[in-house]
């Protein structure tokens, strides 16, 4: 699946040449690669946000719906400043992979914002996230397609899209989103849940490759809501966290990092800066010493030619989307480091927001400990079915994963046959 890549990588390119090399291997009819190649439907939203100071300001964002042949769409919305119209392409096709990968109902989507999240008030971030809800209220919805937190986005801007929508309806309608505070209809466990899920296909990774678990050093990269929560369920169980970072920089100590300290110190000073007992690093480095194990949880395209050689992990695990180019994919094949691929390795989000979006529409609510083994059977038994797949095919993690996941959105885009 090589492709040269540019200076400034384009998700949509990669997230293409991966499905391609996939369509290739299962020699999919022409058709069938040409309706799975396109995002669905696409929405560009340009709207006004008044300020705090009372200026009114433009933004943009986008809805992308990538397939809805096994289900509703779902996906994140990501506010950042560097979001585009093929980022958000790019991740609503890895939805639709993950989805099908884990088994759970939905096609993919995802949505985005071009803004930068430091520089708006939470006021400013509440009329904004009810004012892009309103323009794209159009294409959600519980039957259609259901949001959930992404980068730089969260419960409460949650609560407020579900408000929004409910308002505009006149009656609540939770099950529009996921990712939201359980007074409104969240699910137990929602907030941990793609650290969760990275932790188990990490431990059940190393168990198939015969590589130790406990008593691995790891280095996470990004320490948001996945990262954080990926490095301390690794610390609780007695892996040693030699390195983690935010968009800030790095910080890194061999003898292990305190994550529960870690943690305490960002919500204190707001990044890992300063942190007791531990070096700073350039971010960028951080990927490059070493470990046994690296897991990218911040943006993709952090893993590429330009660094690929340098890599002493021998197990990578993606717990961002889209970490790793083609590129860098070859050379740490040909260097024998494994690669659990996104589309598996951070599918523990989608699957409890599954569980929110069936406990919503039931209205009847789940506990932490129901929540937490209805994950860890689907993460296992898509880890299991993605490695048989890897063994009878002889192919790495990430073409195992695609093989499944595009077989079985191929099969019911056939089934369902071309309307009219
Ligand atoms: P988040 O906003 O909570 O955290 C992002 C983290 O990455 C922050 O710590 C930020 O400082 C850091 N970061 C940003 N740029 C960086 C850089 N260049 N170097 C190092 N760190 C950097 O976001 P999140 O929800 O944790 O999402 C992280 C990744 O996981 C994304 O790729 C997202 O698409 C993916 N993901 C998230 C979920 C979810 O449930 N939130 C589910 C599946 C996949």
């Amino acid at each position: 699946m090589a492709i040269k890549e540019p200076e400034v990588l384009n998700p949509y390119a990669v997230a293409v040449a991966q499905f391609d090399a996939a369509a290739e291997r299962l020699n999919l009819s022409q058709q069938l690669r040409e309706i799975l190649r396109v995002p669905k439907r696409e929405l560009t939203v340009n709207f006004p946000v008044r300020m705090d100071d009372g200026r009114v300001e433009m933004f943009t964002g986008y809805r992308v719906q990538h397939n809805i042949n096994r289900g509703p769409a779902k996906g994140g919305i990501r506010y950042d400043a560097n979001v585009s119209l093929d980022e958000v392409r790019a991740l609503a096709m890895w939805m639709t992979w993950k989805c099908a990968v884990v088994n759970i109902p939905f096609g993919g989507a995802k949505g985005g914002v071009i803004l930068n999240p430091r520089k708006l008030s939470r006021s400013e971030l509440e009329r904004l996230t009810r004012r892009y809800a309103t323009e794209i209220a159009g294409v959600i919805g519980p039957d259609s397609d259901i949001p959930a937190p992404d980068v730089n986005t969260n419960p409460q801007i949650m609560a407020w899209i579900m408000d929004t929508y409910s308002m505009h309806h006149g009656f609540s309608i939770p099950a529009v989103v996921t990712g939201k505070p359980l007074s409104v209809g969240g699910s137990e466990g929602r907030m941990e849940a793609t650290g969760r899920g990275v932790f188990i296909v990490a431990r059940e990774a190393c168990r198939v490759l015969e590589l130790p678990f406990a008593g691995a050093k790891v280095i996470v990269q990004g320490f948001g809501n996945v990262g954080s929560i990926t490095a301390r369920l690794l610390h609780e169980a007695g892996v040693t966290v030699v390195g983690v970072s935010d968009v800030f920089g790095g910080i890194y100590n061999e003898d292990g990092i305190d994550i529960p300290q870690a943690v305490r110190h960002v919500q204190e000073h707001g990044s890992l800066a300063d942190m007791p007992k531990t070096t700073p690093v350039d971010g960028r480095e951080l990927l490059e010493l070493p470990c046994d194990m690296l897991i990218p949880a911040a943006l993709e395209g952090q893993l590429t030619h330009a660094n690929a050689d340098r890599v002493q992990a021998k197990l990578i695990v993606e717990a961002a989307n889209g970490p790793t180019t083609p590129e860098a994919d070859d050379i740490f094949r040909a260097r024998g480091i494994e690669v659990v691929p996104d589309i598996l390795a951070n599918a523990g989000g989608v699957t409890v927001s599954y569980f929110e979006w069936v406990q919503d529409l039931q209205r009847f609510f789940w506990s932490e400990d129901e929540i937490n083994k209805r994950l860890e059977s689907i993460m296992v038994r898509s880890f299991e079915a993605v490695n048989t797949k890897r063994e009878d095919q002889s192919c790495d993690f990430r073409m195992a994963a695609y093989l499944l996941a595009v077989s079985r959105v191929a099969e019911a885009t056939q089934v369902r046959g071309i309307y009219p």
